[in-house]
């Protein structure tokens, strides 16, 4: 499955955020919550479309779609030079498909900074830096063998090389991967290399409890969101501790907290969708009376493939689909009245799956 990782500097409210993820995972009937791992929770993903369709369709139950969180606790100072956990760390990191970077917004005497005050900008400059360095360690040593390579004289090799020089320069300059305008073709080349800064990543900014309901009044949120959006990339304010007491409760006790926090939904919902979002992903839906469920699939995924989700039976045996798109299918109010409408389509092996259909397999066994 898909996975995000967590990071951040000691002490800025990783696990605080981390253990509501688990607490809000382990209470979810569709995905016990695994022990086998304690660094991994698994988190629903809330979404209004499936909500919506269970109102029409009146199943017997309803499953939403699920990806990963994982605890990548561990140093970050020297990492690249692969000092204590520092491997460990970058080689967690390797692994996930995006980054959360938790950092610290909250003011608190006794709770230790690890430099001394608060200070998310130079708390983030921290933890890229060593990511910095470590892809270019990475960069440096393929262009040395692609050189040696391109002694034989292929072009390929030349191209590769100079994509890498321009990475080495975006690097030389603090300038993370993802921040570099990359063609399809690039980005192929790169992936080999299964760098640390070409990941997505969003920040989660941790302020204090007497914040949570007005998250941007945080002067270091306004930081984190200047440094962000010079990168591309979202924030997303969040109190860790008062996501933690939120987990902690059920239905009615939980939306009358919500309430009295002045609260919309949990802010542990919006780091989900967030992080989802920066995923890349897509998600169908599959509406029968015995279970709606939501599926997740990459963007740009055909038919079977994303049939294959469900069971691989269903890749191999695969038939075509009827198709309705979500819109479509509320708008009808009903299946039949979409297939009235001659709005369920018949698609085949090449249809390119869009986010929002809801999909109805034919398959041989
Ligand atoms: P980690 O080292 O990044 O995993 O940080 P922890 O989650 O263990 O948090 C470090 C300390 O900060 C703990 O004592 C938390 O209770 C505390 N903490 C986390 N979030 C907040 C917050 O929003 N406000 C305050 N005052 N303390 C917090």
């Amino acid at each position: 499955p898909l996975s995000c990782g967590i990071v951040g500097l000691p002490n800025v409210g990783k696990s605080t955020l981390f253990n509501a993820i688990t607490q809000a995972g382990a209470e979810s009937a569709n995905y016990p919550f695994c022990t086998i791992d304690p660094n991994v929770g698994i988190v629903e993903v809330p979404d209004e479309r499936l909500d919506k369709l269970t109102e029409l369709v009146v199943p017997q139950k309803t499953v939403p779609t699920a990806f990963e969180f994982i605890d990548i606790a561990g140093i970050v100072k020297g990492a690249s030079k692969g000092e204590g956990l520092g491997n460990k760390f970058l080689a967690h990191i390797r692994e996930v498909d995006a980054i959360v970077h938790v950092v610290r917004c909250f003011e608190d005497e006794n709770i230790t900074h690890v430099s001394g005050g608060v200070d998310p900008l130079s708390d983030i400059q921290t933890i890229n830096l060593e990511l910095v360095l470590a892809d270019l360690d990475t960069v440096e040593r393929r262009i040395e063998r692609s050189r040696k390579n391109m002694k034989g004289g292929d072009k390929k090799y030349a191209q590769e090389i100079e994509l890498l020089e321009r990475v080495k320069e975006a690097l030389y300059d603090d300038k993370p991967v993802r921040s570099l305008e990359l063609t399809d073709e690039e980005r192929a080349i790169l992936r080999e290399l299964h760098l640390l800064t070409i990941k997505p990543i969003l920040y989660a900014a941790n302020v204090s409890e007497q914040e949570a309901a007005d998250l941007d009044g945080n002067r270091y949120v306004q930081i984190v969101r200047e440094f962000a959006a010079a990168e591309n990339a979202e924030v997303v304010p969040i109190s860790a501790r008062v996501e933690s007491e939120i987990a902690e409760l059920e239905g009615e006790d939980k939306a009358m907290f919500l309430e009295e926090l002045g609260l919309q939904e949990s802010g542990l919902n919006r780091l989900i969708r967030a992080a989802y979002k920066l995923l890349g992903l897509y998600t169908y839906f599959t509406a029968g009376v015995q279970e709606v469920r939501a599926w997740t699939i990459r963007k740009g995924m055909k038919a079977p493939q994303a049939a294959g989700v469900i069971h691989t039976d269903f890749e191999r045996g695969f038939i075509r689909a009827e198709v309705v798109s979500y819109g479509d299918l509320v708008s009808a109010g009903s299946m039949n009245g979409a297939r009235e409408r001659g709005q369920l389509r018949l698609e085949g092996k090449e249809y390119v799956v869009q986010d929002g259909d809801v999909m109805h397999f034919r398959f041989n066994v």
